[in-house]
This record gives structure tokens, C-alpha cells and sequence, in this order.
């Protein structure tokens, strides 16, 4: 049973009867639409914690004026029979007024590279909505543990930074994404995509994943340009970026270690992607 919990006073009571009874917290946050990816974070959530919480709130300060907010899927009876068979303990399901008392607005801003770069870049404001709603479930769940996926590589750095930056006691456990078998990588947005675009969508990865191969093999030189041409001949509308960045940092990296990410677009819908190199 998923218990779910839709106001702040009975999450705490809820969180409070745990922590009386030694237990740990495994906390995963989403914004619904669940799928196999999001349920790995709950398998793995289950080997830290004695109880799982599962966050679903599509957060609006993390959208841009013309991104998906209004048409961003939401399946909540589906989500809360996925959470049951999967065993998380609740299901933390706030309405914005909840979150955002005074209003939808982002109140927490990282600077330097790793907010700035790529995804910062492309999308003005995206990261103050994570952290600044990333924190605030922090603060409501109080979790020993909090599980993110690779799939959003710079987000599950900016929740490193933020829990460093702020000191809090929370284990952040990053997790590698999970892919359809041909290698797309499971996401919400996946479903927007028409038959004809998820044809085209396994582009994405075997692209990075051939570029992965040429810069290991020492063959960086115009690799990631190569790499945007084949996404615009495999049928891509357009290349956000597609960028070999330091694992860490997200500084530009010539060489491995490193992490190679990209955002591309098939017709309305941006897919997102990033492997090791
Ligand atoms: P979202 O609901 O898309 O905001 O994602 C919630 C969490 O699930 C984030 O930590 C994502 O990185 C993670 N996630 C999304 N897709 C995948 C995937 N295919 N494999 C693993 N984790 C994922």
C-alpha cells in the first residue's frame, strides 16, 4: 500500500511516527508520469531506507512562458498503482498553493558553470525552479537518502552542489537511466512523441554512443560536430547542444573522463541524453 498524502501536517505526522520508530527515509522526487526509469529509483531508494517517499509535482517554476507546463502529462491514478506494485511507502502529492504558498517563484539561484551552461543556458531560470523546489521537499521530508537519475545530468549535479552548499544530511544517490531497448532513454515526454518521431528518437543515443567511441578512441577531432549533422540527416528538427563536457564541472573537456551530453528537438517535443566518456 501507497499511502497518498496530499497536505503538509499529515506528511510530517506520517514522517514524525517513522523517525519514533528508527526508521530511514529514501526519497525520490518526480513530477509524474511514471515510468520503469522512475520505479528503478524506488528499487534502488528501497536498498538504503526502511521507507520510500515519492514525490509527484509537475513544478512550474521550472518551465520556461513557452515550455510544456500546461500540456506536461499527469497520471496520478496510474503513478499511485505503479508506486503500490513498486512498494513505496507514500506518495507525496502537494497542489502548488502548498508549495508555493506566496505564489509560484523561484527563491534560490546558483551561479557559475554548472547552472549556466547548457540546459541553463537554453532554458533562462530551469535550475532556480530544481533547487529551489528540490529544497523545499528536502525540507518536508527530511530524507537520509534522496535518489536521481543520470538522465538529467547537470539537475543531479546541481542537487550534489545544493546539498553541499546548504550542509544537509542527505546522501544523493545518482542512478544510470534506464533506455527502451533500443537505447532511447525512458522519459515522461517520451509519449509525445508521433510513431514516426520515436523512429527517428533512437537516433539520439546511437549518435552520442558512436561519438563516445570515436573520442575514446582519440578521435575527438570534429566528432561533436559530426555527431549534430548525423542528428539533422537522422530526421532531428534541431540541436540544442551537443557538448563533451568534465564530469564534474561541466567545464568543456577535449579529452575523457568526461561526460558527453545533448538536447535535440523532433518536431515539439526536446529529448534530452548524456553518456560517460
Ligand atoms: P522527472 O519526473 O522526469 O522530473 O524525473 C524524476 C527523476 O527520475 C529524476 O531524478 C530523473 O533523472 C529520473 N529519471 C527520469 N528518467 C529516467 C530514466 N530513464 N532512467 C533513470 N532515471 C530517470
Amino acid at each position: 500500500m501507497t499511502q497518498k498524502i496530499t497536505d503538509l501536517a499529515t506528511l510530517r505526522r506520517t514522517i514524525e511516527s517513522w523517525r519514533a520508530a528508527g526508521e530511514t527515509i529514501a526519497f525520490i522526487p518526480t513530477m509524474g508520469a511514471l515510468h520503469a526509469g522512475h520505479l528503478a529509483l524506488v528499487e534502488e531508494g528501497k536498498k538504503h531506507a526502511t521507507r520510500t517517499v515519492v514525490s509527484i509535482f509537475v513544478n512550474p517554476t521550472q518551465f520556461g512562458p513557452n515550455e510544456d507546463f500546461n500540456r506536461y502529462p499527469r497520471t496520478l491514478d496510474a503513478d499511485l498503482a505503479a508506486l503500490a506494485s513498486a512498494g513505496a511507502d507514500a506518495a507525496w502529492v502537494p497542489d502548488v498553493a502548498t508549495m508555493y504558498p506566496d505564489g509560484p517563484k523561484s527563491t534560490l539561484h546558483f551561479c557559475g558553470t554548472l547552472t549556466e551552461t547548457l540546459e541553463g543556458a537554453i532554458r533562462p531560470g530551469h535550475f532556480d525552479g530544481v533547487a529551489t523546489i528540490v529544497a523545499r521537499l528536502f525540507e518536508q521530508v527530511t530524507p537520509d537518502f534522496a535518489i536521481f537519475g543520470e538522465k538529467d545530468y547537470q539537475q543531479l549535479l546541481l542537487i550534489k552542489r545544493l546539498v553541499k552548499e546548504l550542509d544537509l544530511k542527505i546522501k544523493i544517490i545518482g542512478l544510470p537511466t534506464l533506455r527502451e531497448s533500443d537505447g532511447l532513454a525512458l522519459s515522461s515526454r517520451n509519449r509525445y512523441l508521433s510513431p514516426e518521431e520515436r523512429k527517428k528518437a533512437v537516433k539520439l543515443n546511437q549518435v552520442l554512443r558512436h561519438t563516445v567511441f570515436a573520442i575514446r578512441d582519440g578521435r575527438e577531432q570534429g566528432a561533436v560536430e559530426k555527431a549534430v549533422q548525423l542528428l539533422l540527416d537522422g530526421g532531428f528538427d534541431k540541436v540544442d547542444y551537443i557538448a563533451l563536457r568534465d564530469a564534474e564541472t561541466l567545464e568543456p573537456a577535449t579529452k575523457p573522463p568526461a561526460r558527453l551530453l545533448a538536447a535535440a528537438w523532433l518536431g515539439n517535443t526536446r529529448l534530452i541524453d548524456n553518456f560517460p566518456v
